[in-house]
């Protein structure tokens, strides 16, 4: 049987067994994916035991994704670019890790709003957290003309804007992001705001470009105030959860053999969970 797993702390919350354990079955695969609560302190001790403990990798969450990447031996250029590995794997005995955040959001955009990156002039990022890093390269790495990281604390904005080439990126205020907003192709939210149980994020969207799409990664709600504002505009938008499950194929892929597929059904099922919550 082909074990792995997600690692967190704490870790209940975790949909990852619910999308892995729906691959398994579709697949058919003599496997399992579990959960583990491993606290800080523990966390070098579990991931170098990996083996031992029968699994061929885990998925990482807070608090430990910084660290997964000091221990892993080899990381790939999101997770080096992001500072941070969500996906683990073992090969020939070597702890390997990547960042599948980065790919799982541009997979999503693909999926949903196909040709989206053509013509990507300009791209507003909202937010300079952890996930805004992953998506930021990736913008970049996806050819954006220009982007722009609207932060709340300008000094996270401007340590964001430091690690990428001078003339593609530029920091703004959060509270001053309406200018940017009129050239932008694509408005992408990356802060908490929004999300069930945190402040709403309060953007008039009067001034941004009519053909914009507007992409959210928060996901619970599935429809955030900031989707349905763009929605009833007639923008184009992505919800967050499409980033969730792309994110979780290359770990699939790489513990159970098989690549998987973002399919409705998946959706269906892990939306259902989300509309319970
Ligand atoms: P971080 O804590 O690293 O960053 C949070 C961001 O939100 C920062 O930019 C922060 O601004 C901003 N923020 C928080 N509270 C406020 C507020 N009251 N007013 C203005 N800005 C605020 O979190 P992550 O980057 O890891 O995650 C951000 C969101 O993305 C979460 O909701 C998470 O669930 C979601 N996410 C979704 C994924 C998916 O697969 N769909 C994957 C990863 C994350 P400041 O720097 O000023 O504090």
């Amino acid at each position: 049987m082909i074990r792995a797993c997600v690692v967190g702390w704490p870790i209940s919350h975790s949909r990852s067994p619910m999308i892995h354990g729906h691959w398994i079955e579709t697949f058919g695969i003599d496997g399992a994916y579990g959960r583990e609560a491993v606290a800080p302190e523990d966390f070098a001790g579990f991931i170098t035991t990996l083996a031992d403990r029968g699994y061929a990798g885990c998925n990482v969450t807070l608090p430990h994704k910084e660290q997964a990447l000091a221990m892993v031996e080899d990381a790939d250029a999101a997770a080096r670019a992001v500072g941070a590995v969500n996906t683990v794997w073992l090969e020939g005995g070597r702890l390997r890790g990547a960042n599948t955040d980065v790919p799982g959001f541009l997979a999503s955009l693909d999926a949903s709003a196909p040709g989206w990156d053509s013509g990507l002039d300009h791209a507003v990022v909202l937010g300079a957290g952890g996930a805004a890093r992953g998506i930021v390269h990736g913008l970049i790495e996806r050819g954006a003309g220009i982007v722009t990281v609207a932060n709340r604390s300008a000094d996270r904005a401007e340590r964001l804007v430091s690690d990428h080439p001078v003339g593609r990126i530029s920091a703004t205020a959060l509270a001053d992001v309406g200018p940017a907003l009129q050239t932008a192709d694509l408005l992408v939210n990356t802060t908490s705001l929004g999300m069930k149980g945190q402040p709403a994020l309060d953007l008039p969207l009067d001034s941004l470009k009519s053909s914009a799409l507007v992409t959210d990664i928060v996901y619970v709600p599935l429809e955030t105030d900031l989707l349905r504002a763009a929605r009833l505009r007639g923008h184009p938008t992505v919800g967050g959860l499409g980033m969730l499950l792309h994110q979780a194929v290359p770990g699939f892929a790489r513990w159970f053999g098989r690549t998987p597929a973002v399919t409705t059904a998946l959706y269906d099922l892990v939306a259902a969970d989300i509309g319970r919550s």
